[in-house]
């Protein structure tokens, strides 16, 4: 199945503005004949600037790592939907762990910020996963299957091509500890299965999943090759342009 394949880069809070700048400069660059789509995902600070480094591309796309769950009004220090496309985001992270763990962000607001950013036309990278208590009992397929049935799998299956899903199990995540390939992909398929199951297997079979969770240069080609992992997210690695490019020519 050809898959539109997908290497994100999620910068977090890092890098101030001109650091910014230059690193999607090199990105920007290099990654110009990548064999996947390549996305930045930058604070809000640098988006602008970023659009305009990018130009059109087909290749390369800028993302936000949030938004709010509201579309106006007295939310201080927030960011909409609206204000992300009208300088021309194409993404929108959604349920990153960090935002769930520190945001409070519960099933119900990230389903709100997912029919936002797909009524605006954008695209969403859903982010799943389990904490390392839920693995250790054995619960992580049932607990990823129950954040993407309260906060994605309301959705019509017509507007499942603008929905990427991001498995980032939360013990993985800036640790060092990267899954397995064999968990990777026993936990990708079990999502393809869930789509399937909620939509239909032409759907299933379409969706992008990414794999995040300490992916770096080393590990990357290995996760890449099994059979649904068709990308990755990626946070601490994609703060390097060379480290980054290397995961983006390892798929
Ligand atoms: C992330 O935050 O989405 C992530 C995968 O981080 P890291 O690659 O640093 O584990």
């Amino acid at each position: 199945m050809n898959r539109t394949k997908i290497v994100a880069g999620n910068w977090k809070m890092n890098k101030t503005f001109d650091e910014g700048l230059e690193l999607a400069q090199q990105i920007t660059n290099k990654a110009k004949n990548a064999s996947c789509k390549v996305v930045m995902a930058s604070p809000y600070i640098h988006l602008h600037a970023l659009r305009q480094v990018i130009g059109k591309s087909d290749t390369v796309f800028l993302a936000a790592q949030n938004c709010h769950h509201e579309t106006k009004g007295a939310y201080t220090g927030e960011i909409s939907v609206e204000m992300l496309k009208s300088i021309g985001v194409d993404y929108v992270l959604v349920g990153h762990s960090e935002r769930r763990a520190y945001n409070q962000e519960d099933h119900k607001m990230l389903a709100k910020k997912v029919n936002l950013v797909l009524q605006a036309g954008l695209k969403v990278i859903f982010c799943c996963g389990e904490p390392l208590t839920v693995r250790q009992d054995n619960a992580h397929i049932q607990h990823v299957k129950r954040q993407l049935r309260e906060s994605l799998f309301h959705l019509y299956e017509s507007e499942f091509d603008r929905v990427v899903i991001a498995y980032e199990p939360v013990w993985a995540i800036g640790t060092g500890e990267t899954a397995s390939p064999e968990q990777a992909q026993e936990m990708h398929k079990a999502i393809r299965r869930m789509v399937e199951n909620s939509y239909s297997e032409a759907c299933a079979q379409a969706t992008t999943l990414l794999y995040g969770g300490s992916c770096k240069p080393s590990n990357a080609k290995e996760l890449f090759s099994q059979p649904d992992v068709d990308g990755g997210l990626i946070g601490g690695a994609s703060l390097k342009a060379d480290d980054f490019m290397a995961i983006i020519n390892s798929i």
